[in-house]
């Protein structure tokens, strides 16, 4: 058992110092595989996965393979593999891109009454081909030397002239804001989500660069004094081994938006079992198992995030954010039904 987890654990430092796995590792999970595995496609740090798969493989004798990716990267090697993938599961961050996944027809529909159970239904797909493990939350963070508690309420509000050349924020070509804009066009009508586009690009401090960690920096040194950002990112800073990150976490803080009404607006990362699966009974078994409230504790805890269910704990950095604070019940499958939408009105007002 010890050399399997050791030979699964060498392929994601092989794909980490790549970036991207490579066709030579799939003959790598070949030759040591045994019928009794499950190959997982993996958007998500190695680390986050290592101690759950350990314990998975100790509890139920399943082999894990893993190759790590970027999430479009590994959809598009799914997509190409075809009938031929080794790709059992593809675990990968943010509802948008599970739903593009499941219309390009690289998924197939599970059928199962715990995870129905365990996973509420507006984080996990309408028809069974995608489910949340893990929640986070796009939030406002902000210099606590330039702004007002006072001053903050809603994404709505990001609109308002007050905040002229006061936000810096990423680009429109990171799923993350088109998310968050998806949800707009779901709450509040295409024309209304334009228009709040086009106001809150009128209150850039910049163009739009870099990703959440750059605009949470540039919020600590003052070029702007606000952003949007995933929790995590924060959390990130928080335990640190630099001592500069560790410094700026002091430095900014967090606001939940829309708190006095529909809530913060949240996303998640979440599994689903591919189309063309050799092992869809090992990989329903894993998917179980990372919903399971062990398994929740721990990776929800590994990444700052949230558990996809109540009354498990999450950790203290966490928590030091205030929690729980009012989630946006929004079905997901919306983001995905208004991505394209969120897309166009980006490019409309010209975001970048
Ligand atoms: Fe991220």
């Amino acid at each position: 058992m010890k050399k399997s987890i050791l030979s699964s654990f060498l392929i994601i430092i092989l794909s980490a110092c790549s970036g991207e796995a490579t066709e030579n590792q799939v003959v790598e999970i070949n030759k040591n595989s045994s019928t009794n595995e499950v190959n997982i496609y993996s958007a998500r740090k190695g680390y986050l996965l290592k101690p759950l798969l350990v314990e998975f493989e100790k509890d139920t004798n399943i082999k894990v393979n893993i190759i790590s990716g970027k999430s479009k990267a590994l959809q598009k090697r799914i997509e190409q593999e075809g009938e031929n993938t080794r790709a059992d599961v593809l675990l990968t961050v943010d509802a948008g891109n599970l739903y593009k996944a499941k219309y390009d027809g690289l998924l197939q529909s599970i059928n199962s009454e715990k995870l129905n159970k365990l996973i509420p239904s507006h984080l996990r797909d309408i028809d069974g081909y995608w489910y949340g493990l893990s929640i986070r939350s796009r939030v406002i963070m902000y210099n606590p030397k330039k702004v007002n508690v006072n001053e903050l309420s809603t994404y709505e509000d990001l609109a308002n002239p007050k905040w002229k050349g006061r936000i810096c924020i990423r680009s429109s070509g990171n799923i993350y804001n088109q998310s968050l804009l998806a949800s707009l066009v779901s709450h509040l009508g295409v024309n209304k989500a334009e228009d709040w586009a086009r106001k809150v690009v009128g209150n850039f401090s910049r163009k739009p660069k870099g990703n959440d960690r750059t605009q949470m920096t540039s919020v600590v040194l003052e070029e702007c004094d606000i952003t949007l950002a995933n929790t995590y990112y924060l959390g990130k800073w928080i335990t640190s081994e630099k001592k500069d990150e560790r410094k700026y976490a002091k430095m900014i803080a967090v606001f939940f938006p829309n708190q006095i009404n529909r809530g913060t607006h949240i996303n998640i990362s979440g599994a689903a079992i591919v189309k063309y699966s050799k092992n869809t009974g090992n990989a329903l078994k894993l998917i179980e198992y990372l919903a399971g409230k062990k398994a929740q504790e721990l990776y929800a805890k590994a990444n700052h995030e949230y558990p996809i269910r109540e009354n498990i704990e999450v950790s203290d950095t966490v928590k030091s954010w205030g929690y729980p604070f009012k989630q946006d019940t929004l079905s997901l499958n919306e983001l995905g039904k208004n991505n394209k939408k969120a897309v166009e009105i980006f490019d409309k007002v010209n975001w970048q």
